[in-house]
């Protein structure tokens, strides 16, 4: 991991070109959240980035996430984000260790969820602006029917997505964008709220930030690039 200082400084410096972003987008400075992406990164790094003052942390997999949590319990008020596809046989331990599941992408996986406690669990649409056959996440055009299909079973407070891979940065904004009108489309129809937007990482999180993002998942601008 990188030395304390220096995720430290990153962090900082991440966190001044997101409050720049929502400025210049005219948005206030509270209005989207740093989730950092901490999946690789030893439970030292977590809490060094915690003593510099980040509380959101997102894994990718359930396994790293409830290990890292076992051993932060000291550090209180962390929110825990899962931002990796999720299997239906993990759904208990995935309820037991996040606060909010970014990546639901089936009415199966909602059941799953719902069935673990009492309390409606919080999720994000996962949805697959690109397409591609590779990536997890629901089709826009399939999103609206798996909303009205588990907003009982679960709290749905806004969607997530990764827009394909691309060389310029700039490649992204119209996949963040269509998340927004595919939201606003959403919340019309359905009535729910939808406040949430999750999209944009390192390479792209400004852009985000001016298309409206609510998080932004950010892990090698601060934490440095995952070996292996
Ligand atoms: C790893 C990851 C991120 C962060 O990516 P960086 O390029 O390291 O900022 C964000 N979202 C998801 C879903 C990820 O898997």
């Amino acid at each position: 991991m990188l030395p304390e200082g220096e995720i430290k400084t990153r962090l900082d410096e991440v966190r001044g070109r997101l409050a720049e972003a929502l400025r210049r987008a005219g948005r206030a400075a509270d209005s989207c959240r740093l989730v950092l992406a901490s999946k690789t990164q030893p439970p030292a790094a977590v809490a060094a980035a915690y003593r510099a003052g980040a509380r959101e942390f997102g894994e990718n997999y359930v396994q790293e996430g409830i290990v890292k949590r076992a051993e932060l319990t000291a550090l209180a008020d962390i929110t825990w984000h899962l931002i990796g596809h999720l299997q239906r046989n993990k759904a208990r331990a995935a309820v037991a260790t996040f606060d909010l599941i970014q990546t639901l992408d089936s009415t199966r996986l909602a059941t799953a969820l719902a069935q673990q406690q009492r309390n409606p669990p919080r999720a994000l649409i996962e949805v697959n602006l690109g397409s591609e056959g590779s990536k997890r996440g629901v089709a826009p055009d399939a999103a609206e029917a798996l909303l009205e299909a588990v907003r009982n079973e679960l709290a749905v407070v806004g969607l997530m997505t990764i827009p394909p891979p691309a060389s310029q940065p700039a490649a992204a904004r119209p996949y963040f964008a269509g998340l927004r009108l595919l939201r606003d489309r959403l919340a019309a129809a359905t009535g729910l709220r939808l406040s949430e937007l999750s999209m944009g990482m390192t390479e792209d999180f400004e852009i985000a930030a001016e298309e409206g993002a609510t998080i932004v998942r950010v892990g090698r601008a601060v934490f440095g690039e995952r070996k292996g």
